[in-house]
């Protein structure tokens, strides 16, 4: 057989080196291809008596990311189709028969009588790394982009390729289970340290190193699979077993809420794995893992989280026919809190900055943020001296708008009030080369209002970060009413640059993020108002899937903003546009009780120096309402979290706001983090269907008012049964 993914040589000394490289793509993945041809080698791994050994490598510059997610979703859907033919049995075999496939190749190359080495460099993860565990020696390159682990979890999947059994086999089990559960990337001195590799070497030697091991005529038998093997932290059954396991199904409620059916499957691969012998283990998992990537959660997982985001990472917005720009300087003007970030990003992606302020000392100050960033990384060891000083090389701190004169990019970040801004457009373009392009970074600002200051308003765009800017992911581009192509490819591709995710807003109040997070918060203000205790509707917030209760939340943001906002709402769109309960309360916390939140101490929360926050008791007398805990129907207040948030996104999809369903679920889970199990609210409406979620709004509306009446597009997806997905496929255009 002749491999097109894979090299194949044989040497003198009887070692096949297998190197990994993919024609046409930057990265392995493993394929459906990918697998058949992996397999014909450990065929011919088996069958070739001159074969001694395997040193499996990769010709990218990284090992690979793992399976094809779009595979597995695929093979999900296979279910579908084989049910409607063959009935429910034979759908369900179906699925398990494809889905173990990779693991029982994997398991083949394990029990193949021969020693496999594998020499990893870069980031090695997910179906990747479970092809290393099934090696017999592994060994990791100790540069600084080398990686492994098992991030399954994360688009609602476990490791179903035998990761959860050889893991569990090699650590004890509450690392096994931390590290499962986590999904996190795991540096290889610290892979080492875990025993996940076997060495570290420089990335020269890793393939050498291989062979060497393989030259030691080593045995290519697991461990697991010799007589008398003992389980690294004893039987299940046993002192220690009891220690781990009740306490895990603990933290798994604890951590998830029930919300992750992924998880909870993968602990129980776990459980009952042990107590079995590897081959028997290995089915448990594998009956696992088909259903759980038959399970909703998933299908909604990897398509938001991983397909959706992926396309959008890679440009799928970006106006075609306008060139790629590379952007070689851009300019950030207000250092404060926000400017500061940015001005680390962009550095951090290598592009060099200007950073300007009122006066040099507060332009120091900026780039001061950007020095401690990176100095914490060198002491965590993320970074080197020499990168944080290059780092610093490229931020250029000064009051002077001329050094702006060849950015290619300028982004403000100066107080949020329309006459400042006016000045610093001003300012700004005047120093400004033609071709270059202005971004303002405000909130709550109309872009199209501040174009208005430009001389150039196809050249202005809104480039919306969220804070901690270093730490969020998302960012939203926002097209105001004249911004042109140019602007829009320009920002989608400085966001490409620092390795954030974009998504195209058009110009509106509160943008995307931000207008659905505002009706959380307020869901969970009138609650407060009503008499639900409060600590009951921070848990339920979490019950319902949201990683930080409205109240949390709220004081993070700072109560007064919160208050300025609902103030410049009432001013704009009258008296009827902001709920009265709600403003009350605000005033009187901000106001009477001088509450601004985390910033100053004291908020919805206390949060004493040194000390854990805890809910202010003298909530209490702040609102009247008390309702008897065992009487809130703890359902509809979680129907109301998410509800409140969906129909919003909803509403910004039929005003053209959103015009591209991706974009919505995306931005929502990692902008404000919409509880990410559902795939995002859009998915969440199509999950159910729009006519189940009509009437859940609408009995919301009987009870408390028309912020929870559908909008027109909601109703007409009831009636004909359409999905929002289906009818707005692909980067659809505004509902109207
Ligand atoms: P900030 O007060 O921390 O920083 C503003 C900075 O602008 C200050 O350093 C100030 O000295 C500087 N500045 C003011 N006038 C200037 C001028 N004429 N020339 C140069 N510099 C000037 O405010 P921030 O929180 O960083 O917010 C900045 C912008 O970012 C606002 O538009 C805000 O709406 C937006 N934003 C804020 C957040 C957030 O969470 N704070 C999130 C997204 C967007």
């Amino acid at each position: 057989m002749t491999e097109t993914n894979f090299r194949a040589e044989l040497d003198d000394d009887g070692l096949l080196s297998v190197v990994w490289d993919m024609p046409g793509r930057s990265m392995n993945v493993l394929t459906a291809d990918a697998i058949q041809e992996l397999s014909g080698i450990v065929d011919r791994v088996i069958a070739e008596e001159a074969i001694r050994g395997v040193v499996i490598s990769s010709g990218k510059k990284a090992f690979s990311g793992g399976a094809d997610l779009t595979m597995l979703e695929g093979i999900a859907r296979l279910y579908e189709r084989e049910r409607a033919q063959s009935g429910e049995t034979a759908a369900a075999q179906a699925v398990f028969d494809e889905s173990r496939k990779l693991s029982q190749l994997y398991r083949r190359i394990e029990t193949s009588g021969k020693p496999w080495a594998i020499a990893i460099r870069g980031v090695c993860l997910g179906g990747a790394f479970e092809l290393a565990l099934a090696c017999h020696y592994r060994v990791a390159a100790n540069d600084g982009s080398t990686r492994v682990g098992l991030p399954e979890v994360k688009v609602g999947l476990f490791p179903g390729a035998g990761g959860t059994q050889r893991v569990a086999r090699l650590l004890p089990p509450q690392d096994a289970l931390q590290m499962l559960m986590k999904g996190e990337q795991i540096r290889p001195d610290k892979a080492r340290a875990m025993r996940l590799v076997d060495e570290v070497a420089p990335e020269a030697e890793i393939v050498d190193r291989a062979k060497a091991w393989l030259k030691t005529a080593p045995k290519a038998v697991k461990p697991w699979d010799e007589k008398g093997f003992k389980l690294p932290g004893g039987p299940v059954w046993s002192k220690g077993g009891f220690m781990t396991f009740p306490p895990a199904n603990a933290i798994y409620r604890r951590e998830t809420q029930g919300n992750y059916p992924n998880i909870f499957a993968m602990l129980q691969a776990v459980f009952e794995g042990l107590q079995l012998p590897m081959d028997l283990a290995l089915t448990v998992e594998s009956r696992l893992f088909a259903k759980v990537l038959r399970s909703p959660e998933a299908a909604a997982m990897i398509r938001t989280l991983f397909v959706s985001m992926q396309e959008l990472n890679k440009g799928a917005r970006r106006p075609a026919g306008v060139a790629k720009s590379a952007l070689k300087k851009v300019g950030v003007v207000g250092a404060g809190f926000m400017g500061a970030g940015v001005g680390y990003v962009t550095a951090q992606a290598g592009i060099e900055v200007v950073l300007v302020d009122r006066d040099q000392a507060a332009a120091d100050k900026g780039k001061e943020f950007a020095r401690a960033l990176i100095s914490g990384q060198v002491a965590k060891g993320r970074a080197t001296g020499a990168e944080r000083d290059a780092l610093l090389g490229r931020i250029t701190a000064t009051d002077d708008y001329g050094a702006l004169g060849d950015c290619d990019l300028v982004i403000e970040a100066v107080f949020e009030d329309p006459k400042v801004k006016a000045e610093v457009i001003a300012k700004v373009e005047a120093a400004l080369k033609p071709e270059a392009i202005f971004a303002s970074n405000t909130s709550t600002l109309p872009i199209s209002g501040l174009a208005k200051h430009s001389s150039r308003p196809e050249r202005f765009v809104g480039i919306h970060f969220f804070s901690p800017v270093e730490k969020m992911m998302l960012v939203e581009v926002i097209e105001g009413e004249k911004t042109g192509d140019e602007a829009l490819a320009v920002a989608l591709d400085y966001v490409a640059a620092i390795r954030k995710t974009p998504i195209v807003v058009k110009d509106s109040r509160g943008f995307f993020a931000n207008r659905c997070v505002i009706a959380y918060m307020l869901e969970g203000h009138l609650m407060l108002t009503e008499g639900v205790p409060a600590a009951m509707i921070e848990n339920v917030a979490k019950q319902a899937g949201m990683p930080v209760g409205p109240l949390s939340l709220n004081d993070e943001v700072a109560l007064d903003l919160g208050l300025k906002i609902l103030n410049a709402t009432k001013a704009q769109l009258g008296e009827q546009a902001v709920n009265p309960a709600q403003e009350t309360l605000l005033r009187r916390l901000v106001e009477t009780e001088g509450r601004l939140g985390r910033k100053n101490g004291k908020g919805f929360y206390d949060y004493p120096e040194g000390g854990k926050k805890s809910l202010w008791p003298g909530l209490a007398e702040v609102v009247e309402a008390k309702l008897d805990p065992d009487a809130i129907d703890v359902a509809e207040l979680r129907d109301r979290f998410l509800v409140a948030q969906a129909l919003d996104a909803a509403r910004t999809v039929e005003e053209g706001v959103i015009s591209d369903m991706r974009e919505a679920d995306v931005g929502a889970i990692l902008g404000f983090g919409f509880a990410p199990f559902t795939g995002g609210p859009l998915s969440w409406i199509d999950g159910m269907g729009a006519k189940a979620f009509v009437a859940k709004a609408q009995a919301l509306e009987a009870k408390h008012g028309a912020r929870f009446a559908p909008n027109s597009l909601l109703f007409d997806l009831a009636d004909t049964g359409e999905t929002f997905y289906g009818r707005f496929a692909g980067p659809a255009k505004a509902a109207a």
